[in-house]
């Protein structure tokens, strides 16, 4: 499906990233694979990807930093010769309440989340627009829809990503690009491990499915949105949370 594509992936090392990587190696898609500090991860999960016959470029690279970034796609591009996908994946939270929270935690989810993504965006839209076409998937998340308490930083980092997503797509669908965002809601990896049981109980009281998502359910989306098969959908905010949002 996704045959001799080329996809970033940012925040490739772990979590969703790891999980949207290996789906769009298994569509066919040749990777290339952003992390920031999980070297050892990264290097693993490249074997992972070649074995499944696909090409792979690992680049470290801090989303934080636009000519990190610019250098990364000009890697990418030395090496397949264009970017069809680009996975707006990579994301932290500092969670406590409003009362708490420092200037710098805020600063710095909205640096990775919110400019990061920015940088990402600025740097691979010219390139897409010189290609005629491309696909762009952005993580947002359910909170930036509908809130939480304790993440006023990542909320805003979120509603934001959402915000940036309908702009560009009004922008650059006459140019054969489109660009989605995807709102999942508790998926179980190293972001939520540190929330205990009994709040975990809580969550799964208020989701229909009552379980936690995979990393597997939100990469099944990000392959769709990658492919042909979702040529005619742009600007939109797309949930996997087993219903939570509704
Ligand atoms: P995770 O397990 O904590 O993994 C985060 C990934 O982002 C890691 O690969 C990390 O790389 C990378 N990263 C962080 N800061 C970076 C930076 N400045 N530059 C480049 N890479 C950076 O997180 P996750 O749960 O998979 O979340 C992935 C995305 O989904 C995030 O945008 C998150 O907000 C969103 N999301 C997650 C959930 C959830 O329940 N898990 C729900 C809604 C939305 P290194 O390890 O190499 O540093």
């Amino acid at each position: 499906m996704l045959k001799g594509k080329c996809s970033v992936v940012t925040g490739a090392s772990r979590g969703i990233g790891r999980a949207i990587a290996k789906r769009l190696a298994k569509a066919g898609s040749n990777i290339v694979l952003n992390y920031r500090s999980s070297e050892k991860e990264a290097s693993e999960l490249k074997s992972e990807l070649e074995d499944m016959n696909v090409e792979v470029l690992v680049y470290k690279c801090d989303i934080q930093n636009i000519n990190e970034v610019s250098e990364m796609l000009k890697a990418a591009k030395e090496k397949f010769g264009k970017i069809d996908i680009m996975v707006n994946n990579a994301g932290i939270t500092k969670d406590t309440l409003l009362l708490r929270m420092k200037q710098e935690d805020f600063d710095s989810v909205i640096d990775v989340n919110l400019k990061g993504v920015f940088n990402c965006l600025k740097e691979i839209t010219p390139i897409m627009v010189r290609q005629k076409g491309g696909k762009i998937i952005n993580l947002s998340s359910v909170i930036g829809l509908i809130g939480n308490a304790g993440q006023v930083n990542y909320a805003a980092s979120k509603a934001g990503v959402i915000g940036m997503t309908k702009s560009l797509a009004k922008e650059v669908g006459s140019r054969g690009i489109t660009v989605n965002a995807v709102a999942p809601g508790f998926i179980q990896t190293d972001m939520t491990n540190d929330l205990n049981d009994k709040y975990k109980d809580e969550i799964k009281k208020n989701i229909p499915l009552r379980r936690l998502g995979e990393a597997e359910d939100v990469a099944n989306l990000v392959a769709f949105l990658a492919s042909e098969e979702s040529s005619y959908i742009t600007g939109q905010v797309i949930n996997v949370d087993g219903g939570m949002v509704m």
